[in-house]
């Protein structure tokens, strides 16, 4: 393919072609002629050769003082926070989401960065008075050792950023492998990694298919930890093969998350917020609000605000100020939630507004769908059971806050729910009874920068990301006896 830029693996701390001689274009979702650049189709060898990197560097980077390590984090910061835009700008081409959503990822990482570069000192461990006279009893965390990172597509930059930094700040080594549709943002960190002058082989990355590659990188014996965010189907999947050499995981995976409204005054406030977490990144996060789960009495109230909320949503290519949604990833992507649009319809639901593909003009350069509202929907239609990963919300009417809640639980996943109430019982009886990692009352789902992440049941295994919690995937204990007298 002419003109367009060639990139390339990083593996030893140097830009490596990969094995096989093959590369694939990637183009912009929002315009399918911007050809992005052109990426590896890295094989199972070249897996292999970053996981032998990483293992290679890990004794002298697992060495070295937290001090020293959280230097090469704050250098990388540094030179992050100095690239916002350029990085922003990035993924909005390459992801498709708006530009202020595209600047998010950067401005957020930073934060983060810098909570986890201080995170490296304060490696704590246990102290207990020994049962044993003359002894002296010490538990510290170490590193696991080679830590594989694997991530999605629709955060390119911060979920491996979320992944990356605290492995390192423990004083792991790291390979990493961007999502087949956004390698770009993998390219541009690891350069990042290298203006940090990061020792060679600390932090590398393979480019390509999961599905050609996965397996060899989550059942490489080398490997003894691995964070993945992505689908449950293949979390499932990793974690079966991690399984066979014992390999730490920690999955975070798919959501179906309910927002709860009972009794709450301010609907037209509620309607904006769920309609916002439902439609934000063209409601492609794994936090999205995708059911609505209403007391009868609030439904028409609540179901016209997220109408007027969504219809004010302007669609379009993200590098446009106007526009306040992108479009959905790729073709199939777009093809599978039409396909849930229409299953509703088929299931006797009723669109409430949007539904469509849009065409014409600037819309044939990608696929754009209308932010969605499904209504009349009962618990057991597919749009109320599946991830849907799109604009779509599926409002569920019930008659008690008891029932709510019984369809709110009725999911095999667990990551994030809302809950919209002035009731304090129900607040209550929400935080205690909620089968979800997150559970936040009278906003979307937004997340603290420094809070635990993570979902229970099909939506998460392993210790939470972000936060303190992270520390007990990131490190194990060695518990240490000194006998003195
Ligand atoms: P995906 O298909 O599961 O892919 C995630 C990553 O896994 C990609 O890098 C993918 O590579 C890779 N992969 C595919 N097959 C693999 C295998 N056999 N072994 C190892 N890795 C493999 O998910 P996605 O479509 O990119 O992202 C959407 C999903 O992610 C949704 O279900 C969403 O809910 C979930 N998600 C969860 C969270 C959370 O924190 N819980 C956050 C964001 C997204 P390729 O790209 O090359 O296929
Ligand atoms: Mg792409």
């Amino acid at each position: 393919m002419s003109g367009a830029t060639r990139y390339n693996n990083f593996i030893g701390g140097g830009w490596k072609p990969p094995r096989s001689g093959a590369y694939y274009p990637d183009y912009n979702p929002a315009d399918e002629k911007d050809l992005i650049g052109e990426f590896p189709l890295s094989t199972n060898e070249d897996a292999d050769e970053a996981i032998k990197s990483a293992s290679d560097a890990f004794t002298s980077w697992s060495r070295l003082l937290p001090a020293e390590r959280a230097k090469y984090i704050e250098k990388f910061v540094a030179h992050l926070a100095e690239n916002v835009p350029r990085v922003g700008a990035a993924i909005c081409r390459e992801e498709g989401k708006t530009m202020k959503e595209a600047l998010g990822e950067p401005t957020r990482g930073v934060v983060e960065c810098s909570y986890f570069a201080g995170e490296a000192q304060r490696l704590d461990g246990i102290t207990m008075p020994s049962d044993r006279k003359g002894v002296v009893s010490v538990a510290t965390r170490v590193p696991i050792g080679v830590v594989a990172a694997i991530s999605p597509w629709n955060f390119p930059f911060l979920t491996p950023l979320r992944k990356i930094i605290p492995a390192l700040a423990m004083g792991n080594t790291v390979v990493f492998k961007p999502a087949f549709d956004t390698p770009l943002s993998g390219v541009l960190l690891m350069e990042m990694f290298e203006k940090a002058e990061l020792p060679p082989g600390v932090v590398n990355m393979v480019i390509g298919k999961g599905s050609t590659m996965g397996d060899a990188i989550s059942g490489n014996p080398l490997v003894r930890g691995i964070t993945f965010t992505g689908s449950t189907t293949v979390g499932r999947r990793i974690n079966q093969i991690a399984a066979q050499n014992f390999t730490k995981v920690q999955l975070e995976m798919g959501g179906k998350n309910p927002s709860i409204v009972a009794d709450y005054a301010n609907l037209e406030k509620a309607a904006a917020e769920i309609a916002t977490a439902a439609c934000a990144v063209s409601g492609q996060r794994c936090t999205s609000i995708s059911r609505v789960i209403v007391l009868e009495k609030h439904a028409e109230e609540l179901e016209a605000g997220i109408i007027e909320k969504m219809k004010s949503y302007v669609l379009g290519n993200g590098a446009d100020p106007k526009v306040t949604m992108g479009p959905i990833i790729n073709r199939a992507a777009g093809e599978s939630i039409m396909a849930y649009i229409q299953s509703a319809r088929d299931q006797g639901a009723t669109v409430k507004t949007g539904g469509r593909q849009l065409h014409g003009g600037d819309y044939d350069k990608g696929f754009y769908i209308e932010p969605t509202l499904i209504t009349d929907a009962t618990p057991s239609m597919k749009v109320s059971i599946d991830e849907i990963f799109g604009p779509v919300l599926v409002s569920i009417k019930v008659k008690s806050f008891a029932e709510a809640m019984k369809v709110a639980n009725d999911t095999e996943y667990g990551l994030a729910a809302s809950l919209f109430s002035d009731n304090l019982s129900y607040i209550y009886d929400f935080q205690q009874n909620i089968e979800s990692g997150m559970a936040h009352v009278n906003h979307g789902t937004v997340t603290d920068s420094t809070m635990p992440f993570g979902g229970v049941k099909h939506s998460g295994i392993g210790p939470f990301s972000k936060g303190v919690t992270n520390k007990d995937f990131y490190t194990a204990f060695k518990v240490n006896y000194v006998k003195y007298a």
